[in-house]
């Protein structure tokens, strides 16, 4: 795509966003020059679904790219990403947590990690459920994973265009995060990742502070659904 009509698309949207809200642009499947094109508006975070993608255009593009890994991921595919990601945004199960804490400790490294929360209609969507995650925190169970830092939660709304229904999805969301953060108390429990090109701004009203937007800066898609499957 021109690197114009990026750069316009970019600072049309960034002009939109509140200041306090961090836009992750994503990438997948878009050719590094668009992505270069996203970086020379300023943008400096990227969003990415597939493992290999990501270190096949890591090495291709400015050092200081923090990336944002945004798909499901499967455990046997973890290794690689470690320390080469500023978060993995899409932790759906306990399994993967563990996996993600074991080898961020033979790397000597802490992860910054979000949990996906599984809000929307769809069961086809990964996440943990929202009573799993409360169970999760009243638990203790970040204790045991002392190489991830759990910096807040990541939701997707319902694939609708009834907003009403978005906009209690993204609300659910919400709320399971405020009454985490209270009860969790950790500094580090601060981001609410949820909105896309179609929903963003409602995702922005109900409390999210990263969207994650792809094909209203590089246009459609050829392939790909969301949250692609490894
Ligand atoms: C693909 C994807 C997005 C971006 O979707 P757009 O509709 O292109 O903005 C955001 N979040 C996740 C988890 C995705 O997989």
């Amino acid at each position: 795509m021109k690197a114009s009509l990026i750069e316009e698309r970019v600072r049309r949207i960034l002009s939109q966003l509140p200041p306090e809200v961090k836009l992750v642009a994503v990438s997948k499947f878009k050719p590094v020059e668009d992505i270069q094109s996203a970086y020379n508006a300023g943008l400096r975070a990227f969003g990415e679904s597939r493992v290999q993608e990501l270190l096949d255009k890591i090495p291709l593009l400015p050092e200081d790219i923090q990336w944002h890994f945004i798909g499901h991921l499967q455990t046997n595919k973890v290794r690689p990403l470690i320390g080469k990601v500023a978060f993995i945004e899409s932790v759906d199960s306990e399994r993967l947590l563990k996996v993600i804490n074991d080898e961020s400790q033979k790397n000597g490294v802490t992860t910054n990690v979000l949990l996906q929360v599984h809000v929307a209609a769809e069961e086809t969507k990964f996440g943990f459920g929202v009573d799993e995650l409360r169970d999760f925190f009243n638990e203790n169970m970040p204790e045991k994973f002392p190489m991830v830092r759990i910096c807040g939660l990541m939701a997707m709304a319902t694939n609708t265009d009834d907003d009403e229904q978005v906009r209690n999805d993204f609300a659910t969301a919400a709320s399971l995060f405020k009454e985490i953060a209270k009860s969790y108390q950790n500094p580090e429990f601060t981001r609410l990742s949820m909105g896309m090109s179609g929903d963003w701004p409602i995702a922005v009203e109900e409390g999210a502070n990263i969207v994650r937007i792809g094909s209203a800066i590089f246009g459609d898609r050829q392939y790909g659904p969301t949250n692609t499957e490894q």
